[in-house]
């Protein structure tokens, strides 16, 4: 199999570059042609010599793989399908009045096995590289008019942290998307030991999936609440300044009778209270075979509202997509209407 360029640093490609026969300073044009240009084949490369292009796609992939399926919804949602291995994962763009929204993902399957979850339910099939991650970005057709993304699609993106970083390296980069971190959002479950490392290294912004404040009942849907206590996952939390340009959220999706009553809301409040914080309720998609049921409407706006009477900023979250999603769960449930 040939190595795939997609994600590689200028400073990488200067080795491809001269392993195959051109001077250094090819790496900055191939770098220009996979994130500025978006080019899928070496063909397009019309400022690299002929033999160079030739001899790129001997050794080299660029990495740029076209979608095996799409699914659009009446509200402008598209859904992409890519292969990766054996296995399929899922990219949602989502356009609103002013951004074009992309939920990546980041796992084939996922390990940590939330009831709720039906990528949890499927397993887990592998790491995505951090060229798969990107071909989700440049190989679809709203690829120039992307604006944000969220790392909210299938798998849990802090335990495959490399490979996301080498990511969002690239869409941050001057020589990359050359995007702000503001426009990046990365959701986790809250893996702490890499949840410590991205909010170090990394200034986007953060969505924790919180789902139930009171540890012995998170830990009924959650089993990662065993080996990384919410209540530890906030006092990190706290330990890092999100009053300016960096923003954390906490996703809370709602269930009828399991997360949804006046004593959770107060639970969460306790628990975020004093933090520069936002909570988004988001609809639970019911999903064949599970037997959750999603909150009632009026249960969601008290919890709302009790929320923001007590200096808390609580939003529900509009839907999108739900025609295609629907039937995704991990999708259809946490990637509702991208970065706020
Ligand atoms: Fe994995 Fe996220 Fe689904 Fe949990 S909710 S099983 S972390 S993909």
């Amino acid at each position: 199999m040939k190595e795939k360029l997609l994600g590689k640093t200028p400073d990488e490609l200067k080795k491809v570059a001269l392993d195959a026969g051109l001077p250094a300073f090819a790496s900055k044009q191939i770098a220009s042609w996979l994130y500025e240009k978006r080019v899928s084949d070496f063909e397009s490369m019309s400022n690299i010599s002929k033999a160079g292009r030739e001899k790129l796609g001997e050794m080299f992939e660029t990495g740029v793989e076209a979608p095996i399926g799409i699914a659009e919804s009446f509200d402008g949602t598209k859904k992409y399908l890519f292969r990766t291995g054996e296995s399929a994962v899922e990219a949602v763009m989502i356009p609103s009045e002013d951004r074009f929204t992309l939920c990546v993902s980041s796992q084939a399957g996922c390990k940590m096995g939330c009831r709720f979850c039906m990528t949890g339910r499927q397993g887990f099939h592998g790491n995505l590289s951090t060229a798969e991650i990107l071909n989700q970005f440049i190989s679809i057709p709203e690829s120039a008019s992307l604006t944000n993304a969220v790392f909210m699609g299938m798998g849990e993106p802090l335990d495959n942290f490399d490979a996301v970083m080498g990511a969002i390296r690239v869409l941050t980069a001057p020589w990359g998307f050359a995007w702000s971190p503001k426009r990046i959002t990365l959701s986790t479950i809250g893996v702490i030991p890499q949840l410590k490392r991205y909010l170090d290294e990394c200034n986007c912004h953060l969505a924790v999936s919180l789902h139930n404040p009171i540890p012995e009942e998170r830990l009924e849907m959650m089993p990662v609440q065993k080996a990384y206590d919410i209540l530890d996952v906030v006092d990190l939390v706290r330990q890092y300044d999100f009053s300016g340009q960096r923003r954390v959220s906490f996703e809370y999706t709602m269930f009828s009778g399991w997360n949804d009553s006046k004593r959770h809301a107060d639970a969460l409040i306790r628990l975020l209270r004093g933090l520069e914080c936002r909570v988004n309720l988001i609809r639970f998609h019911e999903i064949p075979d599970f037997p959750y049921r999603c909150a009632s409407a009026p249960a969601m706006e008290q919890f709302r509202d009790r929320l923001n009477n007590n200096g808390i900023t609580c939003t529900i979250r509009a839907s999108r997509g739900e025609d295609i999603l629907a039937a995704c769960g991990m999708l259809a449930g946490r990637c509702s209407n991208g970065n706020r």
